[in-house]
């Protein structure tokens, strides 16, 4: 039994001060509780061992709500599906409520909230393992995962330190939106693009983000853009549901009157430690009436310099593959649908 204090906050300040006053106190390990779906399986399995866990649940952070500026605001505590749901979110943002909706179960996604999607760890299976090295959850241990099995591992960016995936869909969706994440710490409040939000694992894989300590997540904002007519969510995976990405594949585009791209956004996801975007690749579409020949290049691009660790080289072909058919569903108007299965 591993002993923890718990508190709970009524405001988004009275969270961040508590966090804060638990770091002056001693080296002491501090998580907001959020929808606890991953965290208290974390602390089932002995990964996570927080010595003061702060609820979060009863902070006014829930709403999802238009800005003065034509765009949304989704509060951190929104769950995931009342965000996938959400009238707005549907009709300007569908690339997210089609991330969403590619994860987890309904179930999960009712008590999964959007902060702690964000912030969701790593669902490399050593990581979980406490028997085996982690750098990510034992600092200076070693990384199990390189020479073992490595499937669902990084084939972009990842160190001789670690070469653990970011799990999240939402964030591969945010990442093409150029969403803001809006977080409160004790010395005020910031915004953090979501590209710059992840961070690669390098020497230091125990950071998944560039939060600060203490720091919490408030919102997210999304720009007032309209992809609604062109996007898609790609997700490969070994189950059809309740299985995290091998690969995926956001996309959003806009396209004049002559059918050339005006805007284009790809993010990757589980290939890299962050949702993986290139903006050189990008641009090699902007301009022009899209081609399948032009898709390829750009997928070359986005892949550059993949690396395979063995049982998960075919994610480079499987990437390529993916990232083809994700730029034609998104030319042509015809995304990738993933529906709600509701139990009636
Ligand atoms: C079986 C299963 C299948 C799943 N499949 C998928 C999938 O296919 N795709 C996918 O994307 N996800 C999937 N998930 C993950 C799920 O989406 C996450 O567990 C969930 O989004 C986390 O949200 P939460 O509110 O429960 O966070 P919690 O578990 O409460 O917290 C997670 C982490 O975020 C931190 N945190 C929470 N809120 C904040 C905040 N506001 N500010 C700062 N830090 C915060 C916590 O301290 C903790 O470290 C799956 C989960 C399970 C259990
Ligand atoms: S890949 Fe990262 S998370 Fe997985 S065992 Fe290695 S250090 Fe840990």
């Amino acid at each position: 039994m591993n002993r923890f204090d718990y508190q709970r906050a009524d405001d988004a300040a009275q969270a961040v001060g508590l966090a804060a006053a638990a770091m002056r106190t001693g080296p002491a390990h501090v998580r907001f509780l959020a929808g606890g779906t991953n965290l208290v399986d974390l602390m089932k399995e002995d990964v996570e061992r927080p010595r003061t866990l702060i609820d979060i649940n009863h902070v006014p952070l829930r709403a999802i709500e238009e800005l003065p500026n034509g765009g949304i605001r989704l509060g951190a505590l929104a769950t995931n599906a009342e965000t996938a749901d959400h009238p707005l979110v549907r009709a300007r943002y569908p690339v997210l409520s089609s991330a969403i909706l590619s994860g987890a179960t309904r179930q999960l996604r009712n008590a999964a909230t959007d902060g702690g999607n964000l912030n969701q760890r790593t669902r490399c299976c050593y990581f979980y393992d406490t028997a085996t090295p982690c750098n990510k959850r034992d600092p200076g241990s070693g990384c199990g995962a390189l020479g073992g099995f490595t499937r669902m591992h990084a084939i972009l960016g990842a160190s001789a330190h670690c070469v653990a995936t970011n799990p999240s869909d939402m964030a591969v969706a945010l990442a093409v939106l150029d969403a803001r994440v809006r977080v409160l710490g004790p010395h005020g409040e910031r915004k953090i693009f979501l590209d710059d939000y992840y961070r690669l694992p390098g020497n230091e894989p125990w950071r998944d983000t560039t939060l600060f300590p203490a720091e919490l997540v408030t919102a997210i904002d999304l720009p007032a853009e309209d992809f609604s007519a062109h996007y898609t969510y790609l997700k490969l995976r070994d189950r059809l549901s309740y299985a995290f990405a091998l690969v995926s594949v956001a996309v959003v585009m806009a396209r004049d009157g002559a059918g050339r791209c005006t805007e284009v956004r790809v993010a990757l996801g589980g290939v890299a430690h962050k949702p993986w975007r290139v903006p050189e690749a990008e641009a090699l579409l902007c301009g022009s009436v899209p081609d399948r020949a032009l898709f390829g290049q750009v997928a070359a691009r986005l892949l550059e310099g993949a690396v395979g660790l063995g049982d998960n080289d075919f994610k480079i072909e499987l990437g390529r593959r993916a990232i083809v058919r994700a730029l034609e569903q998104a030319a042509s108007g015809r995304p990738q649908s993933h529906t709600d299965k509701r139990i009636a």
